[in-house]
């Protein structure tokens, strides 16, 4: 498990984590464009985006992702649906796949939002932003 912060604070927040075989976002806070710039390599396809919350600096990207990609998208957050309307949004709090265990549970933030907690094979990532 490969974790990346690409971009953090009020101007947009994205976090890679690259799996052997598939890669996760945690949020999309800029167009992809300008997450590649950052990360200074290919963006890579990503398989599984996670959303935290809808404030503009985590969702900025959205529609270029799902434009250029269409990666399944996970959330707790209601107001997704209607940001993205063209797109189906799964709002579950438990994923599993084979070796990877993904679970959103709310945190306090002034809008409903989501930390994650993955579990790769042996090893395990809880990520929780903007809470408070
Ligand atoms: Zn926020």
């Amino acid at each position: 498990m490969k974790i990346t912060n690409i971009a953090s604070g009020s101007k947009g927040n994205s976090t890679l984590i690259e799996l052997d075989n598939k890669n996760i976002l945690i949020d999309i806070g800029l167009p992809i464009s300008n997450l590649e710039k950052r990360l200074g390599r290919p963006f890579p396809k990503i398989d599984i985006l996670i959303i935290t919350h809808t404030h503009v600096d985590h969702i900025k990207g959205i529609k270029s992702i799902i434009r250029e990609q269409n990666p399944t998208i996970y959330t707790l957050e209601n107001g997704l649906t209607e940001k993205v309307s063209s797109k189906k949004i799964n709002y579950q709090k438990s994923i599993e796949e084979e070796n990877l265990i993904i679970e959103l549970f709310e945190v306090s933030h002034d809008v409903p939002c989501a930390g994650v907690y993955i579990k790769y094979k042996n090893k395990e990532l809880v990520y929780i932003t903007d809470t408070g």
